[in-house]
């Protein structure tokens, strides 16, 4: 696209959820919803699932916009946790699948582990109603266990069973099997796909920073390892953030990607809520090609 923009509705997006994972609108509503919203360009990652791809590409034809089929992969990091997202991966990589399906299996026993620590710590819920919240997904995750504490009453939001119950280091919260960012970032590459490190800051809604990863200590590796890109605008980033993490991109030589992380209408970013620059897009796009 040429010339300047005048408005701030994006063009792209390049993070979103369907569910497939723990997203609430299915690949073709979110497609159909982006093409309403004037996005051009959406990208598709679901937590550890390529199973939204297919419905989502072929949305895509039918509403004139491009998907990038995407995915994000959770990965542990020392103590941390490290979200890798793949751009242009290809969904029918064995190896990618069968990586994919490892986490999903780990997700899910998890899941019920933690269902069982609740059940100790007096907020007993059942492990069917879980399955019942998580209706087509083949990522089971937290946010599906915070919807049963919610219905069950337990707590008044989901960021209440997160802060109090099963955000990390809380008394629900149970570790999984996850691969290393540097595992992520090969089966991404060798899937044909380009790697990027998802929200290496998180800031609360209200605009406190609540984690950071050591950028220092990782980036020289997961460079070396053949990370491609960083997400830079994201929601809630301060404009000290957006420009750390460009200098970031700079010194490193990562193509800066961005997207709103939609999950549903319900949750706290909407789609479409952060603006990527068109320029994003093109690099991004130049890179694959
Ligand atoms: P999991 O993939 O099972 O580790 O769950 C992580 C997901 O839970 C994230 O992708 C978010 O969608 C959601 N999440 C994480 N922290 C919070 C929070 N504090 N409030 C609401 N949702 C959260
Ligand atoms: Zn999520
Ligand atoms: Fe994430
Ligand atoms: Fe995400």
């Amino acid at each position: 696209m040429d010339g300047f923009e005048t408005t701030n509705a994006t063009l792209v997006d390049l993070h979103t959820h369907t569910t497939a994972s723990d997203g609430s609108l299915t690949p073709d509503e979110l497609v159909a919803k982006a093409a309403s919203l004037g996005i051009r360009v959406l990208g598709i990652t679901d937590h550890d699932t390529t199973d939204g791809v297919a419905a989502a590409l072929a949305a895509a034809t039918r509403w004139q916009i491009t998907v990038v089929p995407g995915v994000e992969i959770s990965t542990l990091a020392g103590r941390e946790e490290l979200h890798l997202l793949g751009y242009f991966i290809d969904p029918e990589n064995a190896d990618l699948q069968e990586a994919l399906a490892r986490s999903r299996r780990a997700r899910r026993e998890r899941a019920k582990k933690m269902v069982d620590r609740l059940g100790k710590l007096g907020l007993p819920v059942a492990w069917e109603r879980v399955l019942a919240l998580a209706g087509d997904a083949s990522s089971i995750g937290r946010p599906h266990v915070a919807s049963a504490l919610l219905e069950a009453g337990y707590v008044g939001s989901w960021d209440e069973a997160f802060d109090l119950w099963i955000g990390r280091g809380c008394p629900a919260y149970v570790e999984r099997y996850k691969l290393s960012p540097e595992e992520a970032i090969e089966l991404v590459l060798r899937s044909g796909g380009l790697p990027v490190l998802a929200h290496p800051f998180t800031y609360s809604p209200h605009g406190e920073k609540r984690s950071s990863l050591d950028l220092q200590h990782w980036l020289p590796r997961l460079r070396r390892a053949g990370l491609a890109g960083i997400e830079v605008y994201y929601p809630n980033y301060p404009r000290r953030a957006i420009r750390r993490l460009l200098d970031w991109a700079v010194r490193f030589r990562l193509l800066p990607t961005g997207g709103s992380d939609f999950h549903g209408d319900g949750a706290h970013n909407g789609l479409g809520s952060v603006v990527v620059p068109w320029a994003v897009w093109q690099g991004l796009l130049q890179r694959h090609l």
